[in-house]
């Protein structure tokens, strides 16, 4: 293995001070927050950049990154420092979770929308090494971004009613139910979404992408909290305050997402600049 091309030092500086800007911003608007228990994750989002940009945020303390794509994350992560977090971001084809998931420090997946996956995922994973997931839910219902349905009581109370709901229907609470029941070796971590732009823009209401990932999170919490109770052997969702982590915000709309109660954000442009398409 080659050495890593060395790091531009003007570009690491650029690099540095950026991220110190999010982190500042990062902290006034967790400030503003009402979640004060709240301790947000910042995945810098890599997607595109080359792995000298990585490096150069390694150094400046940064461990948690996010990629989209199997075959540029598979270039990245053996040539850069191990005790770094990948975040797999992007979606995923059931038939290239086994190399995805056979990255050791993959620490989590944010875009898990089926039980196909989870059970690809599932196999490609061991007890000592449990994958953390994430449900993707597509909450503003754009065609072009994938998602499960978010939750309303509606729903809740529909499945909850019926004793046996059809089979093929993949509702998020039957994918979750799905990991708990027969994925030893996934870790329920909590929920994703991305949201519209529009929405991300408008600054002046809540957003109402995020507000509606809140509301679906607080009724999975009680289906599970029913279903695998804390201290039971399938209780294996949840961070230590037993909540479902949130993964929403991106560059354009990160601090809101904080305010709002996000546990992780995933921030690429104002860390690394303008991507190339
Ligand atoms: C690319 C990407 C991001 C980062 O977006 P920026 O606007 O560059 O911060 C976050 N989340 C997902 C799912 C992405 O694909």
């Amino acid at each position: 293995m080659s050495a890593a091309p060395a790091i531009s030092a003007v570009r690491g500086l650029e690099i540095k001070d950026a991220l110190a800007n999010v982190y500042n911003k990062i902290a006034i608007a967790k400030s503003m927050s009402s979640h004060q228990n709240l301790k947000p994750c910042l995945v810098a989002v890599s997607k595109f950049k080359p792995v000298t940009d990585i490096a150069a945020a390694y150094e400046a303390n940064q461990k948690d990154f996010g990629e989209n794509y199997v075959n540029e994350i598979l270039e990245k992560a053996p040539i850069l420092p191990a005790d770094i977090r990948w975040h797999f971001i992007g979606h995923l084809q059931s038939n290239k979770a086994k190399t995805l998931a056979a990255i050791p420090n993959l620490y989590a997946l944010h875009t898990l929308t089926s039980i196909k996956l989870a059970t690809a995922l599932n196999k490609a994973r061991s007890p000592h090494s449990p994958l953390n997931v994430l449900l993707q839910v597509n909450t503003s219902g754009e065609s072009s971004k994938a998602g499960l349905s978010p939750l309303t009581t509606l729903d809740y109370e529909s499945s909850a009613s019926s004793a046996s709901p059809p089979s093929e229907s993949e509702g998020l609470v039957t994918v979750a139910r799905h990991v708990l029941t027969d994925c030893p070796n996934l870790y329920l971590m909590g929920l994703m979404t991305i949201g519209s732009l529009d929405n991300s823009l408008n600054t002046d209401v809540d957003n109402p992408d995020f507000q509606s990932l809140l509301h679906t999170r607080g009724i999975l919490e009680e289906v599970l909290t029913r279903e695998f109770p804390p201290l039971s052997s399938s209780h294996r969702w949840g961070n230590e305050h037993g909540r479902l982590v949130l993964s929403m915000g991106m560059s354009s709309d990160f601090e809101a997402a904080i305010r709002a109660g996000s546990g992780i954000v995933r921030v690429g442009t104002s860390i690394f600049g303008e991507r190339q398409k």
